[in-house]
């Protein structure tokens, strides 16, 4: 089987530092289970401005496209906040997510045993959570047209944005989380509001014919959103995949992200459409930003980059098994009492971005045998 075409952008600040510890896993899965990968290492955000003048140089797109997946790191940083705004770092990041054609943001929010903790829910509420929220990521909302302020002939003003879908726009985005589902526990829960919203009531049609004619094996539920962000705080365990539309999962997303208690710790995924070859463009990245108030402290938690590149191997690359290798490592690491200091917490020992990287694979050793 030809290798795996993997592109690294490490990005800027703490997104270098744990884009480091991943290297260090693909090693080990070289040397100890003989995988290699085709890997290439890009420039994207402020790192590429400073080198190429852009922040999202031409090259870094044609290596994205010919790529069977792209792991970022993160970009940004205070050096360029004062930049115009088509040169800073982030218009990086938009650029590249546009251009891949990633219309579904995969969100898992998964709370580790040994960090339960960290949540500022109770304990018994998250103990071995384990939630994907699927959030349609280029329609809905934030992209409808007509949009603007605009001022009226009164002299008042009025803002307007539009929620809308096309047929094909739900039942993409529905396939990606009966899929996943799937690969889970089977169970999808598409959230609306389709007691008020028109765009929505289209939204339920459709994702109810979706899994009538090709998911019945799944099973599907439906809940409007504000009693979904009330559930995912009161009783998350009972979901497994949610599915929803732009902004309501931009909301939900952050929410159930907190269930965990540390951004240091969340990885996600975007994915496009299959191309003519079947080839789903893909790119993982932590959920955190560049930190600049720890970079090159080396004190940063790698575990979100690493986790990122577990569910690149997971959906991009088929290699489910060492997916899950890697996330019981994280397990097994944290167990053992190894904390970074965003997730120290009293009698566990703090450690460096860069034990913690040894650690992850000092334990995959452990793991495998
Ligand atoms: P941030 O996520 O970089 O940091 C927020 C806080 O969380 C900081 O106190 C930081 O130290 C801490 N933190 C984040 N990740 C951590 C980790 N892995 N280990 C330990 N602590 C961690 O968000 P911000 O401060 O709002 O933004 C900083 C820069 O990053 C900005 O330039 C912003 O535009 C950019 N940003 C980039 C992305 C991305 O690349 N996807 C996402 C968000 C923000």
């Amino acid at each position: 089987m030809a290798a795996k075409k993997l592109l690294i952008l490490p990005g800027d600040g703490i997104g270098a530092e744990a884009m480091v510890q991943v290297r260090r896993i693909i090693d080990w899965l070289s040397k100890k289970r003989g995988i290699e990968f085709d890997i290439s290492e890009g420039l994207i955000g402020g790192c590429a401005y400073d080198a190429c003048g852009t922040p999202l140089p031409e090259q870094t797109l044609i290596d994205a496209m010919a790529a069977d997946a792209v792991l970022l790191g993160a970009v940004g940083g205070p050096k360029w906040d004062d930049l115009p705004f088509d040169k800073k770092p982030e218009r990086g990041l938009l650029g590249i997510r546009k251009e891949m054609g990633l219309f579904a943001n995969l969100r898992p929010a998964v709370v580790f045993d040994a960090l339960v903790d960290a949540s500022t829910l109770k304990a018994e509420i998250v103990s071995g959570l384990d939630i994907m929220i699927v959030r349609e990521l280029t329609g809905g909302l934030y992209f409808g047209e007509p949009r603007g302020i605009e001022t009226l002939p009164d002299g008042s003003r009025r803002g307007v944005n539009t929620l809308v879908y096309t047929t094909e726009e739900i039942r993409r985005i529905g396939r990606v989380a009966f899929d996943l589902a799937r690969k889970r526990n089977r169970r999808v829960c598409s959230v609306d509001k389709a007691n008020v919203l028109e765009c929505t009531v289209l939204w339920r049609e459709e994702m109810i014919k979706l899994q009538q004619s090709d998911y019945p094996d799944v099973e599907l539920t439906h809940m409007y959103v504000d009693n979904a962000a009330m559930q995912l705080v009161r009783n998350p365990k009972q979901f497994d995949v949610m599915v929803t539309e732009n902004t309501f999962g931009d909301i939900l997303s952050d929410c159930a992200s907190m269930l965990t208690g540390s951004l240091g710790m969340l990885p996600s995924a975007s994915l496009g459409a299959p191309d003519a070859t079947g080839k789903v463009r893909a790119l993982y990245e932590p959920i955190h930003g560049s930190a600049p108030d720890i970079a090159g402290k080396d004190i940063a938690n790698p575990l979100a980059t690493i986790l990122s590149f577990a569910m690149c191997l997971r959906y991009s690359f088929d290699m489910v098994s060492e997916a899950d290798q890697i996330e019981a490592a994280v397990r097994g690491v944290l167990k053992g009492g190894l904390r970074t200091a965003d997730i120290m917490q009293p009698g566990k020992a703090k450690v460096s971005t860069t034990v913690m990287g040894e650690a992850i694979v000092r334990e995959m050793d452990k793991v495998q045998a």
